[in-house]
């Protein structure tokens, strides 16, 4: 019998609702499986952690949740809930930086064709993957202290030799997997941090002759997402460049609810909806759970056992069989369906 130690944080807003179905679905899964147990573990973080506590995720948090297999959360923060220099409280991207998780991977893809704002395409056509360096980047700057009468402030942007080899890499090696193309996102026109990116790109690019290349320039790139977003395959670029793509990509299939992630290390990873906590539909129990149920699916394959990999399979396959079918979905997809009554049409798909 093999066990995961799964860490659980609902966080803040939706994400409590969108994990209770992703937590749903995992264990009907499991169910299925042969020879595996998870052990679910909850931590509390977040916005209302902070307020709760005053601390969003403690160093106690933090060092239980290194003992996880793989960590689940739903989505964190509150708009309201500030710290004294404006920012939102994120301990989202603190676990991306404490815990090492440096490849923040975006799945793209269309599951039926009226989910699209695009004319023409059909179920598949676009299908592509964003990475996203999740650990410095224009982000790298969110914890420097300032003086609050400061007539200036500036944010730097980071970019190192370290983290770029990695995270092409990773990109690289994913197009290996799939179809053979990687395209890189900068701003390598007007940025030397961005330039320096690229030339660590078109370095990294010679250890895969077999890959093919494409490189952009963010605002071409935001053009060419809307044009022809069925030539991508895997996407490549820096945090904020990725943070802000990522949602403009996951518009073309659908919108939030519909858009999973992982933030993937060398040992350990957090698998969330790229969505934040929804504030506008909180407390409705109308959010779209896919995103999360989709999340799922991406931490039992990266898990690796022969068993939890079909149990992504089987994931995935339900998403489909339900998005074939064009349901009555959630509202964000034009239906009227709830959170949980979704989240129990994937299920039954599970059975099929
Ligand atoms: P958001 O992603 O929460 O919402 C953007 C829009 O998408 C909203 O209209 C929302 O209703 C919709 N939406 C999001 N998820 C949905 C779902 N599952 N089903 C249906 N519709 C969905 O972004 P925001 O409004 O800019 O941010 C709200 C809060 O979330 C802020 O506090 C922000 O800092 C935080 N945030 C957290 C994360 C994270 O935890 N990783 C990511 C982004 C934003």
């Amino acid at each position: 019998m093999k066990r995961f130690k799964i860490g659980v944080i609902p966080g803040d807003g939706i994400g409590t609702e969108v994990v209770a179905e992703g937590v749903r679905v995992l264990r009907e899964v499991v169910r299925r499986l042969q020879d595996i147990e998870i052990e679910l573990r909850e931590f509390d973080v977040g916005a209302g952690c902070y307020l709760r506590t005053g601390d969003a995720l403690s160093a106690d948090t933090i060092q239980e949740l290194r003992s996880c297999s793989a960590i689940l959360l739903g989505a964190i923060g509150l708009p309201d809930v500030r710290l004294p220099d404006g920012t939102e409280i994120t301990p989202q991207l603190d676990l991306r930086e404490q815990l090492n998780l440096y490849c923040g991977v975006r799945p793209v893809y269309l599951y039926h064709e009226q989910q699209t704002p695009l004319k023409g395409y059909r179920k598949g056509e676009i299908d592509f993957v964003i990475f996203r360096e999740n650990t410095e980047g224009l982000f790298s700057s969110r914890l420097k202290p300032y003086a609050s009468n400061a007539p200036v402030i500036t944010d730097s942007l980071k970019v190192s030799r370290e983290a770029s080899e990695r995270i092409f890499r990773a990109a690289f090696r994913e197009a290996n997997r799939r179809r053979g193309l990687v395209t890189l996102v900068d701003k390598a026109n007007v940025l030397p941090s961005m330039a320096f990116f690229r030339r660590i790109f078109d370095e990294i690019a010679r250890e895969f002759p077999a890959i093919r290349t494409e490189k952009l320039y963010a605002d071409a790139a935001a053009l060419h997402l809307i044009k022809r977003p069925n030539t991508f395959d895997v996407m490549v670029t820096e945090n904020f460049l990725g943070d802000i793509l990522s949602d403009l990509a996951a518009a073309l299939v659908g919108g939030m609810g519909m858009a999973p992630s992982g933030d993937i290390g060398e040992e350990l990873a957090v698998f969330q909806p790229s969505h934040g906590s929804a504030p506008d539909i909180s407390g409705q129990r109308i959010a779209n759970p896919t995103a999360t149920i989709l999340s799922v699916a991406m931490m039992l394959d990266w898990l690796g056992h022969p068993e939890t990999v079909r149990g992504a399979g089987m994931i995935r396959r339900a998403v489909e069989g339900v998005f074939d079918e064009l349901p009555n979905a959630t509202p964000d997809l034009g239906g009227s369906l709830r959170t949980s009554e979704m989240g129990d049409r994937i299920i039954r798909g599970l059975a099929s």
